[in-house]
């Protein structure tokens, strides 16, 4: 049975990188056979432009009866001054909410050949290969109460609600063994428990469903020894599983190991293993129109969903491969070009990969 795949190109470099992308999934429509249907949508500042809503019900529509889709990124300066209910970020937002995406993937490699753009040495982070998986639909930015109120006294307080369901804690926690069973068979799971109660449910229902896994190494580690961690000897980690704001921040931290945001993918996964993938930049308002965005960081979301929602690991293993091909071939863009390589197109940098992969 065919697949549908919602493609939300989106704002700025959006429409240039998913254009690459698109051009992947086709050679593997046209090429290999793969019963692929692509179906396209506006979201973000483009739909409010068009429709007056960063995300129309039309496009929620083809995302929703999709079995997976790809997003290029949203927002740009041109509509920063919209009423925050308006602005492009809102459709990314309510992507997540309204197809239920409470897994966030997003792994930190470090591809060998760009071991230089680390803002760590080189010795701390070759082998990097790290899968952190955050809690994307619930914790502090969505609980309530929440709010800004004014005291009796006169004084201004601002609060938010830290809060977990043990629900909420299992389904992440299994999202999480079940990929280090596929990877190193290890999962941190990182908390406060040592302050916050929330997060000391969080640890103790991370254990019980650990001791279904025995084929899983579990350790735990407070939030601020992690941060420490990544940077001290980030290698020491295989997955890591941790709450909506914790992940934010540490998920940012490790994607700047690898030192290049057009590199990196990610993927957000309801319970049935549907999802919306995407690089981890933003829509790159300084570069767009240039043909030098590096497109990679948009077929590697490809592969992974070939991988997470597809079903088909074997194609997502070949497009890593011929991804880490042309960075063998000595092929950059600008944002990864080092001494001794040779510039290209995004759109060069596409064709490139479906080459090796046609090899
Ligand atoms: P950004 O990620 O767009 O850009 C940061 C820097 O990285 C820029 O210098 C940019 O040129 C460079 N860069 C990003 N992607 C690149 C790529 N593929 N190839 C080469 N260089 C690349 O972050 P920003 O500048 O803070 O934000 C710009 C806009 O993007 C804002 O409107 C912001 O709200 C939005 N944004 C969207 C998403 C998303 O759609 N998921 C994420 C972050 C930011």
């Amino acid at each position: 049975m065919s697949k549908k795949i919602a493609v939300l190109a989106g704002d700025g470099i959006g429409p240039e990188i998913v254009a690459a992308a698109v051009k992947l999934l086709e050679h593997l429509r046209q090429e290999e056979g793969l019963s692929l249907e692509l179906e396209s949508a506006l979201v973000g500042g483009c739909a409010y432009d068009e429709y007056g809503s960063p995300l129309p019900q039309a496009t929620l529509d083809i995302a929703k009866q999709a079995d997976a889709v790809l997003l290029g990124a949203v927002g740009g300066p041109k509509w920063e001054s919209l009423d925050i209910a308006d602005r492009p970020e809102k459709g990314l937002l309510g992507l997540r909410s309204n197809l239920g995406l409470f897994a966030n993937l997003r792994p930190a490699i470090l591809y060998p050949q760009l071991a230089e753009a680390s803002s760590l040495k080189p010795e701390v982070v070759s082998g990097l290969d790290i899968m952190i998986v955050r809690e994307l639909t619930g914790g502090i930015y969505f609980g309530e109460p929440r709010g800004i109120r004014t005291r009796k006294d006169g004084l201004r307080e601002g609060f938010n609600t830290l809060i977990y369901n043990e629900a909420e804690i299992e389904r992440i926690g299994r999202v999480a063994y079940d990929i280090a069973l596929k990877r190193g068979k290890r999962v941190c799971s990182v908390d406060k428990a040592n302050v916050l109660e929330c997060t000391e449910l969080w640890r103790s229902v991370m254990q019980t469903i650990g001791n279904q896994f025995p084929e899983i190494e579990l350790s735990h580690m407070y939030v601020d020894n992690a941060a420490m961690q990544l940077v001290k000897e980030p290698t020491q980690f295989d997955v890591m599983v941790t709450t909506n704001m914790f992940g934010d921040i540490l998920s940012d931290a490790a994607a700047m190991l690898t030192g290049s945001i057009g590199m990196l993918p990610s993927a957000s996964l309801d319970a049935d293993g549907k999802g919306m993938y995407e690089p981890i930049h933003g829509s790159a308002p300084d570069i767009v129109g240039s043909n030098t965005a590096n497109p990679l960081a948009t077929i590697l979301s490809v592969a992974m969903m070939m991988r997470y929602s597809l079903d088909l690991p074997e194609i997502a293993d070949r497009i890593e491969k011929a991804v880490s091909d042309v960075l063998d071939l000595g092929l950059r863009t600008p944002d990864i070009m080092s001494a001794g390589c040779t510039a290209v197109t995004t759109q060069a940098m596409a064709d490139a990969v479906i080459k090796q992969l046609a090899l």
